[in-house]
């Protein structure tokens, strides 16, 4: 093969990534690890079993499947976990992807974090080209952010968020609506956020992973939360995505953003741009699907990326239409894999 043919050849294996549905793949979101400093009890059981540390990829192993995706279209890259600011050394990583947003190949490196290690990385995220960052928080009520968490402290996420805002970063706050847990506060963390500058996006609990406990007893349909919301604010819907899942509104009182993540009420699947890969290196091109595709073993075979872009192409080939998550009266999780393993 001529040195001109082998290129040509190398890039058409780095084809962009479209799905049998005409869909276009530019969003990645990487777990880089599963595990997490908090156990919120919609997430994770109380005992969880964590992944040996020698089934993950290393953090080069990371970028070079990160940088495989952006060579094959991803725009938009998201590192999540587990709690991704507890992966030892994940700054190196950031440092590492950031060459991307400084060619251009890539617009946006993101992460959503717990927030807990926040204060310590906030002014390191933003030198690595960080911009915006979500912030989980169901609520600011500590006793109830202890209730929720197992263990956390909600005063280490406040000193994280406020060391991110004073950084520059843009934080926006996720919050999961959580029956009789949090909804009587959904009103006053919407103020709180809107007041401090910070776009409010709430999600519906979704089956994923066996957590010991009944998903009906946590479920609280969101298109109830905007109905009583509807009630109090003025809410006008906006056409901006974000491109994620997210449908927002702008709340008049407050002059803020507030999204809502429906997966429960209303799935988003007909304009999923995203698929995920674990800190093992399976991905998993539907968050409501067993479907997983394992690139370790290809990307660990050649130091040539070829059989991971073929691999890649096999799976996204085979994306599902969508997902339907069903909380069934047996408490049956509609998914095996915890949250924490697929990455929020
Ligand atoms: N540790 C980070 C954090 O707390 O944001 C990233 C991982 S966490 C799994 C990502 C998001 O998923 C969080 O906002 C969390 O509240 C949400 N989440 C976890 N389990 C969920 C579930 N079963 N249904 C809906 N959201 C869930």
């Amino acid at each position: 093969m001529t040195g001109t043919s082998a290129l040509t050849e190398a890039s058409a294996s780095a084809r962009k990534m479209v799905d049998p549905f005409g869909r276009s793949i530019s969003y990645l979101r990487v777990s880089v690890t599963d595990r997490c400093d908090l156990r919120c009890f919609y997430c994770m059981s109380e005992d969880m079993t964590f992944l040996p540390k020698v089934d993950l990829l290393t953090l080069e192993e990371l970028d070079r499947l990160c940088s495989a995706f952006i060579a094959k279209g991803v725009r938009k890259l998201r590192l999540t976990g587990g709690e991704p600011l507890v992966r030892r050394n994940v700054m190196s990583l950031f440092h590492s992807l950031s060459r991307h947003l400084q060619t251009g190949a890539l617009n946006e490196l993101t992460l959503t974090t717990n927030g807990s290690q926040l204060a310590r990385f906030a002014s390191e995220l933003k030198d690595c080209g960080v911009r915006r960052i979500n912030v989980s928080l169901d609520t600011l009520d500590p006793t109830k952010f202890r209730e929720i968490t197992r263990w956390g402290d909600m005063q280490k996420v406040m000193a994280g968020i406020d060391a991110a805002q004073a950084a520059g970063l843009a934080v926006k706050i996720n919050a999961v609506a959580l029956k009789g847990l949090n909804e009587d506060e959904i009103p006053s963390l919407m103020e709180w956020a809107h007041g401090r500058g910070m776009a409010l996006t709430l999600i519906e609990v979704m089956p994923m992973g066996d957590i010991g406990q009944s998903r009906t007893d946590q479920y609280l349909p969101l298109s109830m939360v905007r109905a009583r919301l509807a009630s109090q604010y003025t809410l006008t819907d906006l056409d901006d995505s974000t491109g994620g899942p997210a449908r927002y509104v702008r709340v008049s009182e407050t002059g803020g953003k507030l999204g809502f993540i429906t997966p429960m009420t209303h799935n988003f699947c007909e304009s999923c741009n995203r698929v995920r890969i674990t800190c093992t290196g399976t991905l998993h091109t539907c968050l409501g699907h067993e479907d997983a595709s394992d690139l370790r073993r290809p990307l660990r075979a050649s130091a040539s990326d070829d059989l991971l872009y073929e691999t890649i192409d096999r799976a996204i080939g085979l994306k599902p239409k969508g997902h339907d998550f069903i909380i069934d009266r047996h408490n049956r999780p509609s998914v095996s894999r915890h949250m924490s393993v697929t990455g929020g």
